[in-house]
């Protein structure tokens, strides 16, 4: 991202904000020194002063209030000034729980800057009673003032309380390096979008039995401009922490869907297409109907779409998944369990999801001819799964060993570089039908 484009400059004296103005964004310093203050007639309480990696303005975080205090630049000053609806949307996006507990310290953090002020305002009072006053409200606001700092001193503790004191200094500079490369990446995957510079590429998976193609997985990559192919470990994580995942996801079903019907012209039997849905997903209440939307205007015919998920989105929220799993097979698609094996999930729960096919995790696949215990694994799985009515595609075949030994223990599908790394949608209606001799 052009960082510039949210970088700000203040000279010394200049106000970042004040009391009152509309708070629409918090700002990282990047250098400088702000002073934050309150103003009470004539008198000014200056509650803090802010150097290299602070924050400020955050408390417009929790709220659209107006600025409770001014912010001044003490010396020549750069900010980055982070848009309060860039931060609702990391909010919105960001675990539960940890949302529930920011909201709770934030409007704490507030109430007590509240009770604050009131005593301040109460100490410089326009009466004449303010002789009288004084005495009394300035130990209540010597005591409201010292709470202020310990609740202040305790969140940054309970933030930092994993740290070794004498790396905190890095470990504050980590955090707004961070929070910069963050927003930087995450701008250029919007313009990617924009610019579409998002490709799909496509792994076939074949039928061990006919040794033919009988449908593919839809992989996402990022043509940048400078790095080149970027593959998704670099970039979904980010998306989905971003929420970015939710536009990009609608575009990779469209362009999945699209190439089923190429898919349909070009080879003479019915092809499956593959489509990762991310937990992140889930999180959007418009997912069934719009996926349902892509679907229908695109006209694929729904038992050739398979969604894959994996089991930490069953884990997360078992009894959402399941209604978003049950309303998704509705509509005529067919489900997949995605790098089974690999998290905590266990059989016993996987028959309360729709669930059509299992996908048995490469790491099973790849140790199993040297090693017996995976070779068991892959078996009860070939197994359990046909028990449930759940068909099997194994992944990460890379060797005739391996292909042979799914086939004999009876697994349906096969997917791994033996047969074809993922490749572009051009080359991928190049190859022959048949991908494994007999
Ligand atoms: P995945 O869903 O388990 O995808 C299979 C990954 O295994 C792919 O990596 C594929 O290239 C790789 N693979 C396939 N056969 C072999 C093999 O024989 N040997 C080895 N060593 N690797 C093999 P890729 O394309 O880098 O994708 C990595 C992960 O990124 C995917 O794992 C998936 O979790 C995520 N991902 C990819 N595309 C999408 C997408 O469109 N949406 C979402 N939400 N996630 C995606
Ligand atoms: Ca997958
Ligand atoms: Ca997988």
């Amino acid at each position: 991202m052009d960082l510039k484009e949210y970088q700000t400059k203040y000279l010394a004296s200049e106000f970042l904000f004040r009391e009152g103005d509309v708070g629409d964004c918090a700002s990282i310093i990047e250098s400088g020194k702000v002073e934050v203050s309150v103003q009470n007639g004539d008198h000014k309480l200056t509650i803090a002063t802010l150097g290299e990696g602070d924050l400020v303005g955050e408390m417009a975080i929790i709220d659209n209030l107006p600025r409770t205090a001014s912010a001044m630049a003490a010396e020549d000053t750069l900010v980055i000034a982070i848009p309060l609806d860039y931060i609702h949307q990391k909010i919105d996006h960001s675990d539960p729980t940890v949302k529930f507990f920011l909201q709770i310290i934030m409007e704490r953090y507030r109430d007590m800057h509240h009770r604050l002020m009131h005593v301040f305002e109460g100490i410089y009072p326009n009466d004449d009673a303010y002789a009288e006053m004084y005495a009394t409200t300035s130990n209540i606001m010597k005591n409201l003032m010292a709470q202020y700092i310990d609740m202040q001193d305790r969140i940054l503790e309970a933030v930092n309380s994993s740290i070794d004191p004498e790396e905190q200094k890095n470990v504050d500079d980590n955090v707004a390096r961070n929070a910069r490369q963050v927003m930087s990446v995450e701008h250029a995957m919007k313009a990617a979008l924009k610019n579409d510079q998002f490709k799909l590429h496509f792994q076939p998976i074949i039928g061990l039995d006919s040794g033919c193609m009988e449908g593919c997985e839809a992989l996402v990559r990022w043509e940048h401009p400078v790095k080149g192919l970027v593959p998704p470990l670099e970039f979904i994580s980010l998306a989905e922490s971003t929420g970015l995942i939710v536009d990009l996801g609608y575009w990779i079903v469209e362009q999945a869907c699209a190439f089923q019907l190429q898919l349909n012209e070009q080879f003479a039997r019915p092809m499956f297409v593959s489509i990762n849905l991310s937990g992140k997903q889930f999180d959007d209440e418009g997912l069934i109907s719009q996926l349902e939307s892509i679907l229908k205007q695109s006209g694929v015919r729904r038992e050739l779409i398979k969604y894959e998920i994996t089991e930490s989105l069953l884990m997360a929220n078992p009894e959402k998944a399941a209604d978003y799993l049950h309303r998704l097979k509705e509509s005529g698609v067919t489900l997949a369990i995605d790098d089974f094996g690999t998290g905590y999930s266990s059989f016993s729960y996987l028959h309360r999801f729709p669930f059509d096919t299992l996908k048995i995790d490469r790491m099973f696949v790849s140790t199993m001819i040297q090693n017996p215990k995976s070779q068991k694994i892959v078996r009860s799985l070939v197994h359990l799964s046909h028990d449930i009515g759940m068909n099997v595609v194994a992944e990460g075949i890379e060797t005739t060993h391996e292909h042979q030994a799914l086939l004999d223990l009876g697994a349906e599908y096969a997917q791994g570089y033996l047969y074809s790394r993922p490749i572009e949608a051009e080359a991928f209606l190049q190859l022959p039908e048949k991908a494994v001799q007999d």
